[in-house]
């Protein structure tokens, strides 16, 4: 079974949307076949009004553990080289190229921080 924000990541939409739509909190891989395959009035309209925009949810993942989670992206983050999860060392993730000054920012999804470099 899955539940409805792992469907409404699989159809690349909101919660809220999925809420609002009635899918069900508890559904299974072929009912959400079902949709993808034979999508709603709904769904269609909603991913057509998008193209070309943000996506709605993007994969986090750690450069040094393969720690994984799928998120909504927020206006304020950066466009990061890596995502560390919080609790490793600066010296655990990958060097940053040389010229360059790497920036911190944390607090991105439940436990990442985002390195930024820039270069000169
Ligand atoms: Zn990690």
């Amino acid at each position: 079974m899955l539940s409805r924000r792992d469907a409404a990541i699989r159809l690349d939409i909101s919660l809220q949307m999925a809420t609002h739509h009635g899918l069900p909190a508890r559904l299974s891989e072929s009912e959400l076949r079902a949709i993808e395959q034979d999508p709603p009035a709904w769904l269609v309209q909603s991913r057509a009004a998008r193209t070309g925009k943000k996506p709605v949810w993007v994969r986090l993942e750690c450069v040094v553990c393969g720690y994984g989670e799928t998120a909504r992206p927020k206006k304020w983050w950066p466009a990061w080289d890596h995502l560390v999860c919080d609790d490793h060392w600066p010296s655990e993730a990958p060097e940053p190229a040389a010229g360059s000054t790497r920036h911190e920012v944390a607090g991105i999804g439940s436990r990442f921080v985002a390195l930024v470099d820039e270069r000169e």
